[in-house]
């Protein structure tokens, strides 16, 4: 299986640029029907950090749609890190570069889907 080229490289940076800003978007909105907070005093706060964190509290208060796009969030945060540090694409089990196909379609994959698969019978 070969490497991913810069293009598709590229292409999985802007999928998971683009998903981030929806997550971003969602949790405000979710956070503010929460906390009765306009969207400006949650815009305030713009980091992923500060998203992630006031996210955290709020999932205390069990609003379900928030903590998944919270778990999402943190898994392309964490994408974006592999990205610049060059382990992204490639499996975290095995060490084999993960198709183009499975990333494009899950760009925040982690693994390939023989792993994945083992993984999750496992349990
Ligand atoms: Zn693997």
């Amino acid at each position: 299986m070969d490497k991913l080229t810069t293009s598709e490289h590229d292409d999985l940076a802007k999928m998971l640029g683009a998903r981030k800003q929806v997550m971003h978007d969602e949790i405000r909105t979710g956070l503010s029907g929460l906390r009765g907070e306009t969207i400006e005093d949650i815009l305030a706060n713009t980091t992923d950090a500060g998203d992630i964190a006031s996210a955290n509290q709020m999932t205390e208060v069990s609003n379900a749609e928030v903590a998944r796009d919270t778990a999402e969030l943190r898994d392309i945060v964490a994408a974006e890190a592999r990205l610049t540090d060059g382990t992204y694409g490639v499996c975290v089990d095995c060490d084999e570069p993960i198709p183009y196909a499975r990333l494009a379609a899950y760009p925040t994959a982690k693994r390939c889907i023989r792993c994945q698969e083992i993984r999750e019978e496992k349990g």
